[in-house]
């Protein structure tokens, strides 16, 4: 039996820990680990299962103090020896978030899976057990080593840094909108299909609360931003329209934010595609770039907060924060 996998199953709560209360007809956290467990039939045939509880929550619960907790949870299973893969459990309302900050500070050739359920245990059709085991199943796959974090539900397997929910009640919510999934999952293996060629790091154990998020909307104006730089807010991202521009009176909160020192982080309200410089009248990306805007990529604003929020523990360096969103492959 020495040679056996064994996954250890990090619990922090979710849908897939959830059952309807009878008293207020709505879900809340309610099933142990091992009740969950229980569900997940035959995987003994698959690997040792190690369950470790970290938390019984609903994910808006989750702050991002505690997704630092469990990146050092994350890591520390992951060091050890007898430990093939790890399987975090997570609700799906910000499971990207999570996901993300896993993938930015945890380098591990060793798979890590973050997986959810989108229907609770009273409901028809719970998707908890089969989206575990698929998830089991890639944690013990030599294929997924060296993919950084992957989030595995309905049988896909997307890469943290790409994945986003994308529907409220859909089974198959977690897409990567730009780039598709990286593989599946079929009769209990993990086929991929392509690899993540841009893997990024972020070298901290900590994380700054402080960060905005602004969705950019027709005739917005500077007092969000001005709230923001009243407030000690260390960084701001700004969700922009189309290729990246914004209201033009938003530009002088814009500039304020910068002259305090504020990194101020541009991504699109579109789906998918990068921002760039493209346009040149007041608001636009080319004015953005000459006031020092950072320029996000294609990240949604959630993810491009999270990167931000680790990046300002490694530095308050505007060019050296810039340098986290900017540099090329
Ligand atoms: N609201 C739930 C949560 O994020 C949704 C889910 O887990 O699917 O905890």
């Amino acid at each position: 039996m020495g040679n056996r996998n064994k996954v250890a199953i990090i619990f922090t709560g979710g849908t897939i820990s959830m059952k309807i209360d009878p008293r207020i007809h709505a879900a809340i956290p309610a099933l142990t680990s091992e009740e969950i467990m229980a569900m997940v039939t035959n995987i003994e045939k698959f690997a040792d299962i190690e369950i470790i509880n970290f938390s019984n929550l609903p994910s808006p619960h989750i702050t991002p103090d505690m997704m630092m907790d469990l990146s050092r949870l994350v890591k520390k299973t992951i060091e050890r020896e007898d430990i093939t893969g790890v399987v975090v459990t997570h609700g799906t309302d910000t499971l990207e978030e999570t996901a993300y900050l896993l993938d930015l500070t945890i380098s591990s050739e060793k798979p890590i899976i973050v997986v959810g359920a989108m229907r609770n245990s009273s409901e028809l059709g719970y998707d908890g057990s089969s989206n575990l085991s698929a998830a089991i199943c890639t944690a013990i796959s030599p294929n997924a080593r060296n993919k950084g974090v992957l989030v595995v539900m309905n049988n896909e397997v997307n890469a943290a840094s790409e994945v986003t929910k994308t529907n409220t009640l859909s089974l198959d919510t977690f897409k990567s909108p730009e780039f598709g999934p990286l593989g599946i999952v079929d009769n209990d293996e993990v086929i991929f299909y392509r690899d993540i060629l841009k893997k990024e790091h972020i070298n901290t154990d900590r994380i700054e609360n402080k960060v905005g998020l602004i969705k950019c909307a027709p005739g917005m104006e500077s007092d969000i931003l001005d709230f923001y730089i009243n407030s000690g807010y260390k960084g701001i991202v700004i969700e922009a329209l189309g290729r990246g521009n914004v209201p033009p009176k938003m530009v002088d909160g814009i500039r304020r934010a910068i002259e305090n020192n504020i990194p101020v982080v541009m991504v699109s309200r579109c789906p998918t595609g990068r921002v760039l410089d493209t346009y040149g009248y007041e608001g636009g990306g080319k004015h953005l770039r000459e006031l020092g805007v950072i320029f996000g990529g294609d990240k949604p604003g959630q993810k491009a907060r999270i990167k931000l929020m680790l990046a300002l523990t490694v530095t308050d360096n505007m060019d050296e924060i810039r340098g986290f969103f900017e540099q090329k492959l």
